[in-house]
């Protein structure tokens, strides 16, 4: 007998495996099995897109939405600003065009917030252990998403007035607007009562906060920059980009200082890229990147790189800044050399300067971007080096994000505080997560059964803005209709999950599968072994294995 979840139906064999009564000779015995899709498999945070985009097929959107929060509680977020990890091996994407998996889970992020869905609060016991989250960002709020809706009593310590850190104060309002922000967290935070202790600035009292707590997850964000240092060895006198990005959005910047045309940002990664694109809606007329590597190294997404560069931001690679000063009208001259750095044996080497190629670029301000790094000198002589999340330092101090690791995106930094709060959850319970199942092989999705009307191309979001509304912060791209969300949804295969589409049982020739209150049950006794339910399959979801105790194996 095997059982296995599929939607709400429980599918299952029955019969005597060993022995069928339609003679020996069945070689392979047919079985449900739910199994990995490539979309799944890719997402940070593992979220169940097959399932969810089939009940936004069905237009069960508020389904869809819970089905989806279940793996990642922030979809309005991830659907503006996740870098797509999911559609790249999406097995549509030699069938027409890959599904636009980021769009439809925007959709469904909005549809909750404007339809007024709360996660569903814990209903059982709590279990009376507290646990103290430093650090509010998008790991802590998961961590405290998972851990209250499993029965522990969340409080979440952040330095900055609002909840959010880089989603609020690094990511700009054009990417994922404040007002909105605050409405998925505030939902979250709410309905989970989750206790908040803002503006909290956790240095010599994290000794006292954790002794107060069972349990203490560090999941402070990186939001100290790199200090870039002149030929001198002295740090340049420049604002740095987290700075800049910070006070934009904490409209402390809301116009750039008088005589302000030309900016220079340094760096290539995603928070250069924001800065550069920030000045350019501050009114900058130029803006430059100047990078020490080629464009193909640049750390930054590839789609923030054609979109700088469609809003006029110019870039200058293989160049690094030397020393600076300023002239006579308080202009900055930006002492640079070109460097080269071709990579050897597929390592990027150091740049290496060019001789006599010195030049100078002279602007009205200079931005710094190189890097971003954690602080985590409040640990004091507590060991800092965490290495993964079911690390624990001291028996109970736990960390995730990007004091786990370092700088990373929005969605692998939610899955890492989904990973923390299943550890603790794990060492409470004495139970580990139920192990994944198995991924998808080739040539398990039958794209044969793919019809006309499922051969659209992807919906794509983006937008062409307006000069005016490039001044603006307004949003690049836009949320699709329920009506769009539902066509798009209608071209996912739902690669490896069951979605009850009775084929299988209609295809059998010999009656040997049943539907009983809303599950199937295969008869083995019955069963010769065709093969024909996988081949109708057309998403996979039934497994033929060998025989037990087949003697020709
Ligand atoms: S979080 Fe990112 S990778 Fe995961 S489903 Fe959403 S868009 Fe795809
Ligand atoms: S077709 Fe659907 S289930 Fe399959 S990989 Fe693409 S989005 Fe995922
Ligand atoms: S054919 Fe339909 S009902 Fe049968 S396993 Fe596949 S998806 Fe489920």
């Amino acid at each position: 007998m095997k059982s296995t979840k599929i939607l709400d139906s429980i599918s299952r064999s029955s019969g005597d495996a060993q022995s069928p009564k339609t003679g020996s000779w069945r070689r392979i015995a047919p079985s449900y099995e739910n199994r990995l899709s490539p979309c799944t498999l890719l997402c940070p945070c593992a979220e169940n897109i097959p399932i969810w985009m089939h009940l936004v097929r069905e237009k069960k959107f508020e389904e869809a939405w819970r089905e989806l929060i279940k793996e990642n509680p922030f979809p309005l977020i991830c659907g503006r600003v996740c870098y797509r990890f999911c559609e790249a091996q999406c097995n549509r994407k030699e069938q027409g065009e890959r599904v636009s998996i980021n769009a439809v889970e925007r959709f469904l992020g909005q549809y909750a917030v404007e339809h007024g869905l709360t996660t569903t609060p814990y209903t059982g016991e709590k279990n009376g252990l507290r646990v103290a989250i430093i650090g509010g960002g998008p790991s802590g709020l998961s961590a405290a998403h998972f851990l209250a809706r499993s029965g522990f009593a969340v409080s979440i310590y952040d330095s900055h007035a609002e909840l959010g850190g880089m989603l609020r104060y690094g990511i700009p309002e054009y990417r994922l607007p404040k007002e909105l922000l605050a409405r998925e967290l505030g939902a979250m935070v709410t309905s989970l009562g989750i206790e908040l202790h803002m503006n909290a600035h956790i240095d010599t009292t994290f000794e006292q906060v954790a002794s107060e707590y069972d349990f203490v997850v560090v999941s402070v964000g990186a939001h100290r920059s790199r200090a870039l240092l002149d030929d001198h060895g002295r740090e340049f006198p420049f604002m740095s980009g987290l700075q800049f990005l910070s006070r934009v959005a904490d409209k402390s910047m809301t116009t750039l200082p008088p005589d302000t045309h030309h900016i220079c940002v340094i760096g290539g990664g995603n928070t250069a890229i924001d800065v550069a694109r920030s000045a350019k809606r501050l009114g900058a007329a130029i803006v430059t990147v100047i990078y020490r590597r080629t464009e193909e190294d640049m750390p930054a997404h590839k789609d923030e790189i054609e979109a700088a560069k469609k809003e006029g931001v110019q870039f200058m690679f293989l160049t690094i800044p030397v020393w600076s000063y300023f002239d006579m009208l308080f202009r900055v001259r930006l002492e640079c050399m070109a460097v080269q750095g071709e990579p050897e044996g597929g390592k990027k080497l150091p740049p290496v300067r060019i001789p006599n190629s010195q030049f100078g670029i002279d602007c009205d301000m200079v931005l710094s971007a190189i890097g971003e790094e954690v602080d985590l000198d409040f640990l004091g002589s507590r060991d800092h080096t965490f290495t993964s999340e079911d690390d624990v330092r001291g028996g109970r101090i736990y960390s995730s994000g990007d004091a786990l690791y370092g700088p990373r995106s929005v969605s692998e930094a939610i899955a890492s505080g989904k990973k923390v709060a299943e550890a603790i959850i794990a060492r409470v319970s004495g139970s580990a997560k139920e192990p994944r199942p198995a991924a998808l092989g080739d040539g398990d999705v039958k794209f044969y059964y793919l019809n006309k009307r499922r051969k659209n191309p992807e919906i794509l979001n983006e937008r062409s803005l307006t000069a005016e509304e490039l001044r603006s912060f307004a949003e690049t791209t836009f949320t699709i209709t329920s009506e769009q969300a539902v066509e798009e949804a209608d071209r996912c295969i739902n690669c490896g999950s069951c979605i009850a589409c009775d084929r299988c049982l209609d295809f059998c020739p010999d009656f040997s599968i049943t539907k009983q209150d809303g599950v199937y049950v295969i008869d083995l006794d019955m069963c010769k072994g065709c093969g024909l339910c996988a081949q109708v399959c057309e998403r996979g979801a039934i497994v033929f294995g060998k025989e037990q105790g087949d003697v020709n194996t």
